[in-house]
């Protein structure tokens, strides 16, 4: 497979102009290093500025600027229902019905807010089970969700790891936990992607395995929504939330994304925390008592549309609709193919690859492991214009985003590599 990968200029070029998406690299401001565009594989963290962000932004303030509360339902985009407009790209982006999907928060307010309708501890289910090494907001957000239950989270938080000696969590390893907890399982909760080693989870695969069990599936997208194309809806997943700021493109702090599944979305009768926002339309502005939640994901929301927060992902969803998560994907599995093949080049340098080498495993990222002299390598990188990020202990993150990253970039980064060791 490997050689149809070479390491020359041409065949980078090549693979450019051959590119469908390339020209979607000029949508996107790059940061400069020392008068030339940076090498930016850091988009698994904060994705790159969308050209059209600022006029998006600039376009509400002029509506707020000229129409003041007119806006509500007379700005270019009424912000009485601004959310509306997110339904269709991101559905399209998650694989879901328009109805189950809703923008709001951020994505730890959101796991909690969802926490309060779908972990509800009955006395004999009340565990959770989750991937080891957790990203720590989930972590935190666990722990605190399960001691706000009354409940001791040594006992009621259940951790999958990889086994010894092995760097990524084995699938039947975690559908194995789930049946010898089912008595006492309530809910298993995994990131689609594990942000550290980059594994990609088999979604369908552990919702059916939760469901057999009789628990509910929910799944944190921060590293799945804009990288890899999923199907939350027909792979029976209950809930699920994300960042935009990461794939995404749509700025720091950037408006988070729910899922819930239909059979959820359209139940009124849900137990959930609510809020104006999330009342039916007909009857919010009569400002009684008696919350009546709309049928379908905004049931959940609960504040009035932060559209400021929200026009840069607007402007970024644009380019998605155009761009396609097919064609994204399939660009993806190139371009991270192209790094996985170059770096195999390196591999007398002493780092070895935390992430599975199969496609259908992984997104855009690698993760390199250096067990020692990780962080001066990171320096260097840094120094030679590679943006890339670092954690402890040792581990280098190399994400190549398929909508603005080019098989140039992948080269370009390969030869400062080679140079630096
Ligand atoms: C990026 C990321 C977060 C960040 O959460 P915020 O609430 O947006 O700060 C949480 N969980 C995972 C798995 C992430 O990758």
């Amino acid at each position: 497979m490997q050689d149809r990968f070479e390491a020359t200029p041409e065949f980078a070029q090549r693979k450019d102009l051959e590119d469908p998406l390339r020209s979607f690299r000029s949508e996107f401001y790059f940061p400069l290093h020392e008068g030339k565009e940076a090498i930016y594989f850091c988009g698994n963290s904060l994705g790159l500025q969308p050209r059209s962000a600022e006029g998006a932004i600039l376009q509400e303030l002029k509506d707020w600027r000229e129409l003041a509360i007119g806006g509500y339902l007379h700005a270019r985009t009424p912000w009485l229902t601004y959310q509306h407009g997110f339904r269709r790209p991101l559905s399209a982006i998650v694989g879901c019905l328009e109805e189950e999907v809703t923008v709001m928060n951020a994505l730890t307010v959101n796991l909690h807010l969802l926490m309060s309708t779908f972990y509800r501890p009955d006395g004999r289910r009340y565990r959770i089970i989750m991937e080891a090494g957790a990203f720590p907001s989930d972590q935190y957000a666990m722990e605190t969700q399960v001691l706000a239950q009354g409940l001791d989270p040594a006992d009621a938080i259940v951790e999958v790891h990889p086994r010894e000696g092995e760097e990524v969590i084995r699938e039947e390893d975690i559908l194995a936990m789930v049946d010898k907890y089912r008595e006492s399982l309530a809910l298993v909760l995994f990131g689609g992607i594990h942000y550290y080693t980059g594994q990609f989870l088999d979604i369908a695969a552990i919702a059916g395995a939760a469901h057999r069990a009789g628990a509910l599936a929910g799944f944190d997208l921060a590293h799945v929504a804009g990288n890899i194309p999923v199907r939350l809806h027909d792979w029976e997943a209950d809930f699920a939330v994300w960042c935009s700021y990461k794939y995404l493109n749509a700025g720091p702090g950037a408006v988070g994304g729910v899922f819930i599944h239909e059979r959820h979305a359209r139940n009124p009768k849900l137990g959930r925390l609510g809020g104006w926002w999330g009342n039916e339309e007909s009857t919010r502005f009569r400002m009684e008592k008696g919350f009546i939640p709309k049928g379908d994901a905004s049931g959940w929301n609960l504040s009035t549309a932060q559209v400021l927060n929200m026009a840069a992902l607007k402007a970024s969803l644009e380019l998605f609709d155009r761009a396609g998560m097919a064609a994204i994907r399939a660009k993806s599995v190139e371009l991270t193919g192209y790094l996985a093949f170059l770096l195999s080049e390196l591999k007398t340098l002493g780092f070895e690859i935390l992430t599975p080498p199969e496609a259908h495993r992984r997104g855009a990222q690698l993760s390199m492991y250096f067990p020692d002299k990780g962080k001066e390598l990171h320096g260097k990188m840094n120094e030679a214009g590679i943006v890339v990020d670092y954690r402890e202990p040792g581990v280098v993150r190399v994400a190549p985003a398929p909508l603005y990253n080019s098989f140039e970039d992948v080269l370009r980064f390969y030869h400062i590599l080679r140079d630096l060791f």
